[in-house]
């Protein structure tokens, strides 16, 4: 905050709202630096949070083995399915450059805080309510929700691909083995120059406009089952979830909205719905 105010990285990139809280909370700079090395949006979406995940479910898996003398299913299922999404974190970084938190987010409390406190303590519930209540599935339930898990993996790695192709081919590629449908569209920058960008319309962007939280809700959900009935806490995540995976699309949507205009508006008629089609 002190820094946005007294020694920006980029004063051009700094955005003042006159809201002091909402620049608290939103960020003033939109890529705060310390020297040439140290990105601070990157660090902290980046490293110690995500890292720190994985991390401490390993520990609960250990306290639960320390305390119950075993690693039940339900623990292996839930390190399993969450490594898998952290790994595609780190094996896919050039790809999350383009997510809408380094694109467009400035930095502020609600990327910092979220990063560094609200990850690793929430992200984890599923991994210390085993610990202190063991789940042993059957194996029809451990396999659903491996299933649903891997499923739901696919769906957001191959949307979130088909994303990055189209845009980085621009449009010179193939989806599901097809030339992609694309609505070509334009929007003027803050400096008044004209640019000119795609829409994909093929693939799961096709499905709905933001396929790709389907994938990632399914992938939540599965880790919220793998826990049993027993108790709300570890459902926690699914909830949570579904509330920032819908408040971020809107949010998305209001603001590709005023970027592409009557383009936007050719692209929700092409694609109606926003997560499910036929729902919502
Ligand atoms: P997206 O990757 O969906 O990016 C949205 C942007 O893509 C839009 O602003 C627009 O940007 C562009 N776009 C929208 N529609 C199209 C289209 N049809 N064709 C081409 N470009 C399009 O959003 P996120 O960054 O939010 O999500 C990335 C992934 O990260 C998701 O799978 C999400 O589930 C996951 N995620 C996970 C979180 C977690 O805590 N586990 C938190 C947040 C996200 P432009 O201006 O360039 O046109």
């Amino acid at each position: 905050m002190v820094k946005g105010y007294f020694f920006p990285t980029s004063a051009r990139d700094c955005k003042f709202t006159g809201n002091f809280f909402y620049n608290y909370m939103m960020g003033i700079e939109f890529n705060p630096r310390i020297g040439k090395w140290f990105d601070f949006k990157l660090f902290f979406n980046g490293r110690p949070g995500i890292v720190a995940w994985t991390l401490i479910n390993l520990s609960f898996a250990a306290k639960q083995r320390e305390l119950h003398s075993h690693v039940t299913n339900a623990m292996v299922l839930v390190n399993v399915l969450q490594a898998i999404y952290v790994i595609d974190f780190f094996w896919n970084e050039t790809w999350y450059l383009k997510t809408i938190d380094i694109c467009h987010d400035h930095f502020g409390w609600y990327l910092g805080w979220g990063d560094c406190v609200w990850l690793p303590y929430l992200y984890t519930l599923q991994g210390l309510y085993l610990v202190y209540h063991p789940v042993q599935l059957s194996t029809p339930h451990a396999v659903g929700v491996l299933l649903l898990g891997l499923v739901g993996y696919y769906i957001f790695r191959v949307a979130n691909h088909q994303k990055d192709l189209f845009r980085r081919t621009d449009g010179r590629c193939l989806i599901w083995g097809r030339k992609p449908k694309v609505i070509e569209c334009s929007y003027t920058s803050a400096d008044g120059q004209r640019h000119h960008s795609k829409l994909l319309v093929s693939g799961f962007w096709g499905v709905a406009r933001h396929f790709n939280y389907v994938g990632d809700l399914m992938g939540s959900l599965a880790y919220c089952l793998a826990c049993g009935g027993g108790h709300l806490l570890p459902y926690f995540y699914i909830i949570y979830m579904a509330i920032l995976l819908t408040h971020r699309c809107l949010r998305d949507e209001h603001r590709c909205a005023s970027k592409y205009g009557r383009d936007w508006e050719r692209y929700t008629a092409a694609v109606p719905y926003r997560l499910l089609p036929g729902i919502f």
